[in-house]
């Protein structure tokens, strides 16, 4: 009799923020652009510069936090996560460790018709590095304009159980982003890539398995693939009786297997300590109020405003809102006169 199963996933979704200029600097945040053009001193890192916060940071992550249930730290600090890549000249980043600026939320999502929940463990900011470029005849070359866009992280706790839970939660948080405002949420561009922890336990066990770590997918079929992937290796390693290491895996998507890195790095690695060129944040209760008042109708709410107001299916509703535009698009069809239900078959048909 062959044992079951059960996959444990948690996700580390990284998302570059809309804002308009980089995390400590006044550098433009566009996409693309002359290799090196949207750089200075401070994201460079030349010694001496100093770093002044962008303020829009802290609001777009605050944002994200009250859309996601989460507490929002009104004091919270920047702490430095030292590592070397080349990528990143300052040889650390930036980043929040133990006091992140939002906490504890939850997201609620729909597989086939069931609702399932997935925890948020917290989101802080820290700035993107920047990318290197593997030509065969330059060698690798590197382009610091990504250095010091801003991020948000999203933790999530281990309650994800297949690649389909995993989808529904991700296009949920991208729904929620669009509806800030606050991502443009180019999953081909890198504006929203997710890590992957995963691991197995026979059904019935309290314990879990050792969890390996795939980095840095940044496609929604590609996050399904190493789900997968990964899944099948580790039970294969349980039945042959050999032991799950835990490691960072890169996931090759075009091989559709996976190989190791490097076996996992622990936060004190990281030697974080707080930042000293940066001052403690210190959001105000009025701040918040002002961010729960301008919050928009979200997904949910306007979902279940569609089905009793304008007598739509669930399922209509649901693909109308999933996207802010497309929700936009029907609403503004229904003030130009359209009957709800013929607008509703013409925009999800
Ligand atoms: P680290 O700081 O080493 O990255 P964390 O404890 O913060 O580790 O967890 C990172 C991610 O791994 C979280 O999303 C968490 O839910 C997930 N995770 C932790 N343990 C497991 C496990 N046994 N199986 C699957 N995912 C896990
Ligand atoms: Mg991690
Ligand atoms: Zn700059």
């Amino acid at each position: 009799m062959s044992k079951q199963y059960e996959t444990v996933i948690g996700l580390e979704v990284h998302v570059e923020l809309a804002t308009k200029t980089k995390i400590f600097c006044s550098c433009s945040t566009a996409f693309g652009g002359a290799p090196n053009t949207h750089t200075c001193p401070v994201c460079t890192g030349m010694p001496g510069a100093l770093p002044v916060l962008n303020k829009q940071v802290v609001h777009y992550a605050a944002k994200m936090g009250k859309a996601t249930g989460c507490t929002v730290n009104q004091l919270c600090k920047a702490d430095r996560k030292n590592y070397f890549y080349p990528d990143l000249p300052k040889a650390y980043q930036i980043s929040q460790f133990d006091v992140p600026i939002c906490e504890n939320g939850e997201v609620f999502f729909y597989v086939d018709g069931v609702k399932h929940s997935c925890r948020l463990e917290r989101i802080h900011f820290e700035e993107d590095a920047g990318k290197l470029l593997h030509d065969e005849i330059d060698g690798t070359i590197v382009d610091f304009n990504r250095c010091g866009v801003p991020l948000i992280e999203m933790v999530t706790r281990p309650d994800l159980h297949s690649s389909a839970e995993a989808k529904e939660f991700l296009e949920m948080i991208k729904t929620t982003l669009s509806y800030l405002d606050i991502c443009d949420c180019k999953m081909e561009e890198g504006s929203m890539r997710a890590d992957v922890n995963l691991s197995v336990r026979e059904v019935g066990s309290e314990t879990f398995g050792t969890r390996t770590e795939m980095k840095n997918l940044n496609s929604f079929k590609a996050i399904a693939r190493a789900i997968e992937g990964e899944r099948e290796r580790q039970i294969e390693l349980l039945e042959e009786g050999r032991a799950v290491v835990q490691e960072t895996r890169r996931w090759d998507d075009n091989k559709e297997s996976s190989h190791a890195m490097r076996s996992k790095e622990d936060a004190k690695d990281y030697r974080y300590f707080p930042d000293p060129d940066l001052p403690p944040i210190d959001i105000s209760d009025a701040w918040i109020a002002s961010i729960r008042k301008a919050q928009p109708e979200l997904k949910k709410a306007k979902s279940k405003r569609y089905q009793s107001e304008y007598g739509l299916s669930a399922y209509d509703a649901d693909i109308l809102t999933a996207d802010k535009a497309l929700a936009e698009l029907f609403e503004n069809t229904i003030k130009a006169g359209a009957a709800p239900k013929k607008a509703a078959n013409w925009l999800t048909g």
